[in-house]
Parts: structure tokens; sequence; C-alpha cells
């Protein structure tokens, strides 16, 4: 119902952190876990050398042991689809360093061949939401277009995905019906399972293959995949109308801090556009939970990411963080900068 539309404006950005199990390389070098769940809401943090012991509140806490399709029905994402169906603007994205758990997360494990497709079994959070929502369209009966975009943001600059041409600076406008987009993005309509996993199977193959990709910088990029919903209602006017929604999953660069000292030309400027797009979405988040702000003071402006994001973050959209982690004492430092970053988040 709206009235719970309403109550969910309170908190605009729902917390939900996912622990990943430790890895085969973790444990073969022998590292330690130093987190654990000590109830459904709290993560326990012991630092090894009997450091002092912090616990972490979040909305939900999955640990190690979550199985994929746990972590689909923990999240909530199912409530962004059912939002999104009926007009709102709704984000899901993953948060923390590289090898977290990000894309896994979103999609399940790397593909072992080109053609291999991803066990039924292990699919992440976007394969479920796409059966979610075309069952939910089904059902509601009255035709209901979906099209799909995908691009990437890397050094600010936004590539389009699903589109073969050199389209590697599309520009990021603003106008009054649609608020902030990408100027000449390619949106693809498509009707089936089999059509949407297509458009992502499509992107994230062109994600691997870009040049960037070659310098291990891809986890760099930040990438949404986006679908547009457009659903006609009749209006207590009785006439004809549309509504608008859009479903969109993000999966961010890592979070971990990028050594400049050694790095010249472009990965400098790289690590201080990382910065810049994670630290708005950071910035406009605090302001957006702060009573005190007014909220047509948010710095959308100050990143693309943040402009993308926008009606998601503020206006009527919701937004569903997850904060991806690794149990591993090693990770412990930037662990804690993911933590800290979620906590303030809620
Ligand atoms: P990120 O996208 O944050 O860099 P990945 O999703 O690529 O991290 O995860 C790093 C590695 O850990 C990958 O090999 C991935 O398959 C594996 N992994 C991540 N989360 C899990 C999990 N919950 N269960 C099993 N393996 C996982
Ligand atoms: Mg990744």
């Amino acid at each position: 119902t709206l009235g719970e539309k309403e109550e969910e404006m309170e908190t605009p950005i729902q917390v939900v952190l996912r622990v990943r199990p430790m890895s085969q390389a973790e444990l073969r070098r022998g590292e330690k876990s130093v987190l654990h769940c000590s109830g459904p809401k709290t993560l326990q943090v012991s630092p090894l050398g009997g450091g002092r012991e912090v616990a972490f509140h979040f909305g939900v806490v999955l640990d190690g042991a979550c199985t994929q399709d746990e972590v689909f029905q923990g999240s909530g994402v199912q409530h962004l689809v059912e939002l999104a169906l009926r007009g709102f603007s709704c984000t899901a994205f993953t948060f923390g360093q590289t090898g977290s758990g990000k894309t896994y997360t979103l999609t399940g494990p790397p593909p072992q061949g080109e053609a291999e497709p991803v066990p039924p079994s292990l699919t992440g959070l976007m394969q479920r939401s796409f059966v979610c929502l075309l069952d939910k369209v089904q059902d509601v009966g009255t035709p209901i277009t979906l099209s799909a975009s995908y691009l990437e943001i890397y050094n600010e600059q936004v590539r389009d995905l699903l589109s073969q041409g050199p389209h590697h600076h599309l520009p990021v406008r603003w106008n009054k019906t649609q608020g902030f987009y990408v100027e000449k993005l390619k949106a693809v309509k498509f009707g089936t399972l089999e059509e949407v996993m297509e458009l992502l199977l499509e992107g994230l193959r062109r994600r691997r293959s870009s040049a960037h990709a070659l310098n291990v910088v891809s986890s760099r990029s930040h990438a949404l995949f986006t679908i547009h919903i457009q659903c006609p209602v009749v209006s207590p006017s009785r006439s004809k109308e549309q509504t608008f929604g859009k479903l969109c999953f993000v999966d961010l660069a890592g979070s971990e801090k990028v050594a400049v000292t050694h790095s010249r030309g472009e990965l400098m400027l790289e690590a201080s556009n990382i910065n810049r797009s994670l630290l708005a979405l950071g910035h406009c988040i605090s302001l957006l939970l702060d009573p005190r702000q007014k909220k047509n003071h948010i710095p959308y402006r100050d990143s693309k990411l943040t402009r993308l994001l926008a009606d998601s973050l503020g206006g009527s959209g919701i937004t569903l963080m997850v904060a991806c982690v690794s149990p591993s004492a090693q990770c412990l430092p930037e662990t804690l900068n993911t933590l800290r970053y979620a906590s303030r988040a809620q």
C-alpha cells in the first residue's frame, strides 16, 4: 500500500550486510576469520591478538553459510520489484572492497566457459529479480512494456554496454520529465527471461573484454543495469495514464583505497574519480538521512553515479544497499571501512 511506501520514505535506504565464506586461497594461506553473526541483525568483529571487539547492527545480516536464494529472500529485493512495477524508481547496489562478493551477490560466480550458464542454484539477485518481475508482470494482465539498458561508469565517463559502436563518452543530461538521463543510451525491449538474460550476458562480455579489464582495473568501474517499466493505468478521471518505474542494479567499483603513489597519468586521474563517485554517494546518503537537511539541496551533481541514482536515492525512490565483506583477518581494515560506510547509510 502507499502507506507502507510513505513509511519507508523515512528510511529511504535499506542496508543488508553479507559476509562471504572464507575462500580456498584465504584458507590455504592459513588466514583466520574475525567476523561472526551473534544474532540475525548483529555482526561481531573479533580482531586477532585480543583487540577490542566491536558489534555492528544492520537491518539484515547474512553470514557465509547463506545460499544465494536465502540472500534473495532475506534482502527484500522483491519489495523493490513490486514498487518498481507501481512506478517507483528502485535501486539495489553492492558495496565493498574488491573480492568481497559484490559481483557474486548480483550475478553469481563467473562463467566457467563462454557458453556455460551460471547453475540455477548459484544465480544472483539480478537473475532472481528478473524471474520475480516477469512473474508479476504476467499476473498484472495489462500490457506492460519492459526494456533494459546497461552502462558502465569509468573515470567519470559513461559507456554503453549494449551498444557496439564507440559509445564511450555518453553525456548525462537533465530535463524536467525524466530527471537525469544518459543521452543516446540504448534501451532494448524484452519480454522473456531468455531475452533479458541475453542482454545481461552481452553487457558482461563487453565489460570483461574492454581495454581496462585487461589492465586489471575492471574492479574500478561502476556497472548499472536498469529495467524500465512502462505500465498503463486507468486514473480516477478515467483518462489513460502511464507509470514509469525503474529497477536498477549497480555493481559498484571496489571501495578500497587505490594506491596512487606509484601510478602516474591515467591511474592518478582514475583513483581520484573513483573516490569522487563513491565519496559523492556517501555524502548524498548522509545528507538524505539528516533530518535537518533540506531535501532539495542534495549534491547529486557531484558525480555521474549520484546523478543517475538521484531518483532512487531521493525523490520517489527506494534504495537497497548490500554491503559485502570478507571474514578474513587480512581484510579487516577494509572491512571496517565498509561496515562504517554501511552503518552510516541507515
Ligand atoms: P567483487 O565483485 O566484490 O570483487 P566477487 O564477487 O568477484 O567479488 O568475489 C570474489 C571471489 O569470491 C569470486 O571468485 C567469487 O566467485 C567468490 N565468492 C564471493 N562470494 C561468494 C559466496 N557467497 N560463496 C562462494 N563464493 C563466493
Ligand atoms: Mg566484481
